[in-house]
C-alpha cells in the first residue's frame, strides 16, 4: 500500500500555506499519528447571501452561502456540483478529464460497489480515490436510495407528484418489490443476480469505510411522496434511529481503523413535503450526538417536488447547525441550483448531465438540445461557441452528430465532457456571484438566456 494521504490544512489557516501539508504545531510526527477524527474535516463560511429580499422561504433572510469544505484528499469551494461516478468511474471519461471539466469532488454509489466488486476489494485497494486514480476528496451515499428505489422499482425517480393516491405499498406498475424495510434494516434483492442481501445501518456504515471516500452518509430510508402521512411519521423515527446507529458504529469503526483517513458522516434528513417533519428531522440531527460523535455534516433527501424545493431546503436550513455543510441529493437543472442555494444548500450530485450526455442531450446557456437532430449533421460550429471545454475546443456539432449515428463509443465521452464542464461551471459561476454580491442579477440573466436561448429554443 504506497497510497499517501496528506492531512488538510487546519480551518484557521486555510489560506495560507497551500500545499503544505505539515499537521497543526505540536501534533506528533505522521508516523506517530494522531488518531484521525473529526478535526480531520471542516467546513469555513466565506460568504453570506445578501439577506431577505421576499424570494426566500416565507420572507425569512436567505440561508445561502460560499464557503470552503476540507477534506483530507483536498478542499471543496462551495456552492459545488459534485458529478457521480457511480461505479467508481464517471461513464465514459478518464478522471484527469473530470479534473480538466474542473470537478472538485467525485461521488460513487455504496449499493452498487457493494454488489460489485465489493467493498473489500476497495479496502485492499487503499480505498476508493486509489482504486479509481482519482486524487480529490470522494463521497458514497449511504446505499439506502437504491436499496429502496430499486427495491420499489421506481429506479432513479426521486421527483413524484403528491397529487397521486397515497399508497404505502406503491411499486412501479410491472416492478416485483424487491426491499422490504423493517425496523433493524432492509433485506434486497440484487439488480444483478437476483441474490438477497441485508443492509443495516451498521451494514451501511461498515461498507461505507471500507469503501473509504472522505464523506458518507448515513442509512436512511427513502419514502415516496405516494406514503401516507402515518407511513412517513414512522419512517422519520426509524431513520432517526437509524441516525444514532450510525453514529455509534462511525466513531468504532474510526477507531478501529485508525491507520486510514477520517471519514466524515453526514444526516440525511427525510420528511417529504411535511414541513414539521423537515423541521423535526433537522432538529434531531443537528443535535444528535452519541459519545461525543456528531455530523460532520447533512444531506438533504427524499422525495422533493420541484416547486417546493427551495421552501424545503429553506425549512431546513433555518434548522440546522450553521457551521456544517449541507448536501442536496439528486438536482442538476439551472433553475434548480439557483433556488437551492439561495436556499442553503452547498453541494449538490446527479447523475443527469453524463446520462443525458449519453443519450444525445447537451446544456447549453440558451437552453438544451439534441444532437441527433437531422439539423446538425452539417453544422460545423461546435455545441456552445463561448464554452471552453475539450469537446468545443475541437469538435464540430456535425461530426458529434455523425459519432452518435454510427454509434462510436467516442459520443460519449466527448458529450459528458462537455455537459459535465457546463454543470460544474455553472454551479462554481453562482459561487464566484455570491462571493461578489451578485447573485440576483447573475440568476436573472442566467435563466432568462436558458429559457429563452437561441439555438435551443426553436426546437
Ligand atoms: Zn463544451
Amino acid at each position: 500500500m504506497t497510497a499517501e494521504f496528506l492531512r488538510p490544512d487546519p480551518i484557521a489557516h486555510a489560506d495560507s500555506a497551500a500545499g503544505n501539508p505539515a499537521p497543526p504545531e505540536g501534533a506528533p510526527a505522521p508516523s506517530g499519528a494522531s488518531a484521525p477524527g473529526p478535526q480531520d474535516f471542516g467546513f469555513r463560511i466565506e460568504a453570506r447571501l445578501a439577506g431577505a429580499t421576499g424570494t426566500g422561504a416565507d420572507n425569512a433572510p436567505r440561508q445561502g452561502r460560499a464557503g470552503i469544505i476540507s477534506t483530507p484528499h483536498g478542499t471543496i469551494q462551495t456552492p459545488a456540483f459534485i458529478p457521480v461516478a457511480t461505479k467508481a468511474t464517471v461513464k465514459a471519461v478518464r478522471p484527469e478529464q473530470m479534473t480538466e471539466v474542473g470537478a472538485q469532488a467525485l461521488l460513487a454509489n455504496a449499493y452498487h460497489l457493494h454488489l460489485q466488486p465489493g467493498p473489500d476489494v476497495l479496502d485492499a485497494a487503499g480505498g476508493l480515490g486509489t482504486f479509481m486514480n482519482w486524487p480529490g476528496p470522494t463521497f458514497t451515499d449511504s446505499g439506502g436510495f437504491q436499496v429502496m428505489s430499486l427495491g420499489s422499482g421506481f429506479k432513479k425517480v426521486i421527483t413524484m407528484d403528491s397529487s397521486r393516491v397515497a399508497d404505502d405499498d406503491a411499486v412501479a406498475p410491472d416492478k416485483e418489490r424487491l426491499a422490504r424495510v423493517d425496523d433493524d434494516g432492509v433485506y434486497f434483492t440484487s439488480h444483478i443476480d437476483g441474490s438477497t442481501h441485508r443492509f443495516t445501518p451498521e451494514v451501511s456504515m461498515r461498507v461505507q469505510h471500507q469503501i473509504g471516500a472522505d464523506i458518507m452518509f448515513a442509512f436512511d430510508e427513502l419514502t415516496t411522496l405516494f406514503n401516507t402521512r402515518g407511513y412517513q411519521e414512522e419512517s422519520l423515527e426509524r431513520t432517526r434511529l437509524w441516525a444514532q446507529r450510525c453514529l455509534a458504529a462511525h466513531r468504532e469503526l474510526t477507531s478501529e481503523r485508525s491507520h486510514r483517513p477520517y471519514q466524515a458522516l453526514f444526516g440525511v434528513l427525510q420528511g417529504a413535503q411535511y414541513e414539521d417533519l423537515r423541521r423535526k428531522a433537522a432538529r434531531d440531527l443537528g443535535a444528535m450526538e452519541v459519545d461525543g460523535q456528531r455530523f460532520d455534516g447533512f444531506g438533504i433527501g427524499g422525495a422533493l417536488e420541484k416547486e417546493n424545493l427551495g421552501i424545503i431546503v429553506g425549512w431546513v436550513s433555518e434548522e440546522l447547525p450553521e457551521d456544517r455543510p449541507r448536501h442536496l441529493l439528486g438536482i442538476s437543472e439551472p433553475e434548480d441550483f439557483f433556488t437551492a442555494i439561495e436556499n442553503g444548500a452547498d453541494t449538490f450530485d446527479c447523475v443527469s448531465p453524463s446520462r443525458v450526455a449519453r443519450n444525445g442531450r447537451v446544456y447549453t446557456p440558451d437552453g438544451y438540445f439534441n444532437i441527433p437532430q437531422a439539423r446538425f449533421k452539417r453544422d460545423f460550429g461546435p455545441i456552445d461557441p463561448d464554452c471552453t471545454c475539450y469537446t468545443c475546443s475541437n469538435y464540430s456539432l456535425a461530426y458529434l452528430h455523425h459519432l452518435y449515428k454510427a454509434k462510436e463509443m467516442l459520443f460519449s465521452t466527448l458529450c459528458t465532457i462537455h455537459n459535465e464542464h457546463y454543470t460544474v461551471g455553472l454551479v462554481d459561476d453562482i459561487r464566484d456571484s455570491i462571493l461578489q454580491d451578485r447573485f440576483d442579477e447573475f440568476r436573472r440573466d442566467t435563466l432568462g438566456r436558458y429559457r429563452t436561448g437561441g439555438r435551443a429554443a426553436s426546437h
